[in-house]
């Protein structure tokens, strides 16, 4: 039988595994938001409090991740502020989504970039060993409906931020899991990307709500489905959300998602099974109980590494490529 694009089969034999990925963008992933920008909720010193615990818990249970970062994010602000020639040239080529970048970043203060600052936390998860991944220069879309040559300044944006000489990321994290430009990407040394965790089917309502659904099953089942090559690449299933708790999503509760977790990793436990979860650092700024949340999981997850059931993984290892080679 056929397996859906981008997946290959159960293999039983192999042990399950569980991914971490992170979309690391502070406002950079909210330039459409102006409400949320000014309300200053999102600034560096929350941003820090939200990183530094999900550092402090992973570093716990020695747990690692892909941290996916926003390049203008990961950069220092004197990189960022050389670099303005550049990203004129993008916001010339996409104004709308640089409305209300602009003028931070042509106020060239820190202060006036409150939020949009990543640097430090860049340098903490690389210190700490974890995949250093991308997630856009600007994190404008990379999805098919952006121009190519949107595209190619972001890809230029990120070598020149590059926040250590020669660092090369090869996982992507499309931001708004907008999914597109595969070849251009692998062209620039990338290998994986994961996937928008919906089908492209029915609209942007429908999703929604299909993606809600979702965290009132307590009794959720791992998927069988393992990264498979897609575009020349190797394309990870999109994963499940770590449960934001708010507006429609607050009605699935913090217990009910711990719940949740704690069903995907107990039916991980027969083995080839692939659990990703993902979610935004900032996401712990607007609903702090994510952290408790994520502290309970991490610890179900590490418990299950202990006992031998499940390998923590992140996309660039190796074991994903060796797998693509084997029979299916
Ligand atoms: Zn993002």
């Amino acid at each position: 039988m056929p397996h859906p694009a981008g997946t290959t089969s159960a293999q039983p034999d192999r042990k399950s595994v569980f991914v971490l990925s992170l979309d690391c963008e502070g406002l950079w992933g909210v330039a459409d938001q102006p409400a949320l920008i000014q309300s200053g909720i999102i600034n560096q010193n929350s941003l820090g409090m939200a990183y530094d615990r999900i550092l402090a818990t992973l570093a716990r249970h020695g747990l690692k991740a892909t941290a996916a970062f926003t390049s203008a994010f990961a950069a220092s602000f004197e990189a960022l502020q050389s670099s303005r020639p550049l990203i004129e040239e993008i916001t010339q080529a996409e104004p709308a989504w640089f409305k209300q970048i602009s003028g931070p970043l042509r106020a060239g203060t820190p202060q006036a970039l409150n939020g949009f600052l990543g640097n430090r936390f860049w340098h903490l998860f690389a210190g700490q060993g974890h995949e250093m991944a991308w997630h856009g220069g600007t994190h404008l879309s990379l999805g098919e409906n952006t121009a190519r040559r949107s595209i190619e300044l972001e890809l230029q944006l990120a070598q020149t931020l590059a926040p250590v000489a020669g660092f090369k990321p090869t996982s992507v994290i499309y931001p708004r899991n907008c999914v597109g430009h595969q070849a251009l990407l692998q062209a620039h040394g990338f290998t994986s990307y994961r996937k928008a965790p919906w089908q492209k089917q029915g609209g942007a309502l429908w999703r929604r709500v299909c993606q809600l659904g979702k965290e009132f099953n307590v009794l959720a089942q791992a998927s069988c489905q393992f990264p498979a090559k897609e575009h020349a690449m190797v394309a990870h299933p999109g994963g499940d959300f770590l449960n934001w708790p708010r507006g429609a999503r607050a009605l699935a509760t913090p217990a009910m998602t711990i719940a949740r977790w704690k069903s995907l990793l107990k039916s991980a436990r027969v083995g080839g099974r692939y659990l990703h979860m993902w979610f935004h650092p900032h996401n712990l700024i607007t609903a702090p109980e994510m952290a408790f949340t994520f502290e309970a999981i991490m610890e179900l997850v590490a418990q299950e590494v202990k006992n031998g059931c499940i390998e923590n993984r992140v996309m660039a290892d190796q074991i994903f490529l060796e797998q693509l080679s084997c029979p299916t």
